[in-house]
């Protein structure tokens, strides 16, 4: 079972410096799902951007609400 272990309240503060071997997960604050985050598929002018100014553009494909919350860590276990 592969669980998603985040750093607990630790954000890199803008997505650039964000480490490449960290995982990204978007957690719906509203609804709980939470889906992998891919920075690859950031807009060019979202790349150097605030974590918070991200935050803001998400929006949950389940619910709706716009209060997605990225979570920063790693993969643990086994597939
Ligand atoms: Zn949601």
């Amino acid at each position: 079972m592969r669980r998603f272990q985040p750093i607990r309240d630790w954000t890199p503060g803008y997505i650039n410096t964000c480490p490449h071997h960290l995982d990204i997960l978007v957690r719906c604050t509203a609804c709980g799902v939470t889906r992998e985050f891919q920075r690859d598929k950031l807009s060019m002018a979202m790349r150097h951007a605030l974590i918070t100014e991200i935050e803001e553009r998400l929006k949950c494909s389940a619910c709706g609400a716009k209060s997605g919350k990225l979570l920063f860590g790693s993969y643990i276990g086994d597939d």
